[in-house]
């Protein structure tokens, strides 16, 4: 247990996640432990001083106090104080973690800060790694990142992305942190889809009011080919109806056990032109480990049928460091990846979620469950980056959570000209989302993206059945908070 005795409280939760970036995922306290790092922080002469001070060393960061807006202020503060404790574990450790002090979702951002600022590109990558210690390799990833996002990160005025989750799975995989539920004998199904198709009409007419069109659509989960044909073509069919004119839709067909020829056929017949058929590994060794119930032939036959039928963009998911694979099985879904070929490919670092089974699995089993060391991970990754580079594929959108891997790092990669805009817009959060079903977040952008508001569903899928209205309510009160704002609040640049 490690103490955390500052003069700064009120941001312990940031703190400790600058220690899980060097200790894992230990327990920190403000009251008590054994490891104690001990924070002083004094304003004089126009200057903001930390001090940190642990196991007999300390470090000490001293840089001009800023003036601003209470919110202004408490993000730069945050900055610095996280900036001087990661500077004593750097001393206390000599490690150097992949994405320096960062322990954000979205390391891009500081990109584009640093180059809304005034700098160039190149400058703005030479800038994370001088100011937050980000490595070279990781800021020349974001650099690639924001040359791909070209004339892709806006929506233009007026324009929203929507979300459609299916919170239901065959089966329910082990790391699973989603609020998705086994379908069992599916007759939650139903009434899910009636819900459903409640929000949705509700929300055209929120969308009408607002004056505002779809650019991008996105339905995922869950697994929304897990739910019967007939149910799926239904919400697809009423959200292209409430939403007319979109750009681009994708469907997660997610589990390549739940593709079939009839739902394959039925979203081709509706314009869907991405989809994802999702090997996460190719070894059928960690498909069982991990509670997926297919194989990687099955994902094989569901890719080569989908290219059959005309699917020319395809996405495949698959994830670095699964439970007992080593560098040598990710090598070989690496090379099954390769041989497919498919359009977009993204690389997940397995995060390990409190809430998920596998959390639990690896605290009985400790060692013994065959866990990837941190290096193991990175090697996967840089291994994964460097092949499909190598392949043609470019990254083009990148994320980060919690708990992940080697604290490394997702990231989307595509051919030319198969970027997703949905996945770039919502990570990048430059486009509005409209986001419906159970545990979906719909994200309002205001005053050219400086402020984001939020309107969770409930995530429950009994509760969401039961207060639909109320969900709708919810976002309806966020997108006319400002409805001048809200009209134009697309497009940031
Ligand atoms: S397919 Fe995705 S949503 Fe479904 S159980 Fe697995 S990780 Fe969770």
């Amino acid at each position: 247990m490690i103490w955390i005795r500052t003069d700064e409280p009120r941001f312990f939760s940031d703190l400790g996640d600058v220690l899980r970036l060097f200790y894992g995922d230990v327990q920190i306290s403000l009251e008590a432990g054994e490891t104690v790092f001990e924070h002083r922080f004094t304003e004089s002469d126009g200057l903001w001083t930390d001090c940190w001070v642990s196991q007999g060393q300390q470090s000490s960061l001293s840089r001009p106090a800023r003036a601003g807006s209470e919110v202004e202020v408490k993000r730069l503060r945050k900055r610095q104080i996280k900036q001087a404790l990661y500077n004593l574990l750097r001393q206390l450790t000599g490690m150097r973690p992949p994405w320096g002090s960062l322990t954000g979702i979205r390391p891009t951002r500081l990109l584009y800060e640093a180059m809304e600022a005034g700098m160039t590109l190149d400058e703005a990558v030479a800038h994370v790694t001088e100011v937050y210690d980000v490595t070279e390799d990781r800021a020349a990833l974001l650099g690639e990142i924001a040359r791909m996002q070209r004339g892709l990160r806006e929506a233009g005025p007026g324009r929203f992305d929507l979300y459609i989750g299916i919170p239901f799975c065959r089966t329910r995989c082990s790391y699973c942190s989603f609020s998705s539920g086994e379908i069992g004998d599916g007759s939650l199904v139903g009434p899910y889809v009636a819900a459903l198709l409640r929000e949705i009409d509700l929300c055209r007419a929120l969308m009408d009011r607002a004056d505002m069109s779809l650019r991008a659509g996105y339905i995922g989960g869950g697994t929304p080919t897990a739910i019967p044909c007939g149910d799926l073509e239904r919400i697809l069919t009423a959200a292209q109806s409430a939403f007319p004119g979109a750009v681009e839709w994708t469907v997660e067909a997610g589990r390549p056990d739940t593709i079939d020829r009839e739902k394959l056929e039925m979203l081709k017949s509706r314009g869907v032109g991405r989809i994802s058929v999702n090997p996460q590994t190719f070894s059928d060794d960690t498909l069982r480990r991990i509670g997926r119930a297919h194989t990687g032939a099955d994902t094989v036959a569901a890719y080569e049928l989908a290219r059959k039928l005309g699917f020319e963009d395809i996405n495949m998911d698959i994830i670095a460091a699964l439970p007992g694979e080593g560098v040598a099985e990710f090598a070989h879904t690496l090379d099954v990846v390769e041989a497919l070929s498919p359009d977009s490919v993204t690389v997940h670092s397995l995060a390990i979620k409190r809430s998920s089974r596998l959390h639990e699995q690896l605290a009985v089993a400790g060692d013994g469950y065959g866990q990837v060391t941190r290096e193991g991970a990175a090697e996967m990754i840089a291994m994964a980056r460097a092949r499909l580079m190598d392949g043609g594929w470019r990254p083009y959108y990148l994320y980060r959570q919690k708990y992940m891997a080697g604290n490394l790092e997702n990231v989307g990669y595509a051919k030319p000209g198969k970027a997703c805009l949905y996945n770039i817009g919502n990570m990048e959060e430059t486009v509005s989302v409209l986001a419906l079903g159970a545990g979906a977040i719909t994200k309002w952008l205001f005053d050219r993206a400086l402020r984001i508001e939020r309107a969770p569903n409930v995530r429950n899928i009994g509760e969401y059945i039961a207060r639909v209205d109320e969900m709708v309510e919810r976002k309806r009160s966020i997108i006319f908070s400002d409805k001048s704002e809200a009209t134009r609040s697309c497009n940031p640049e």
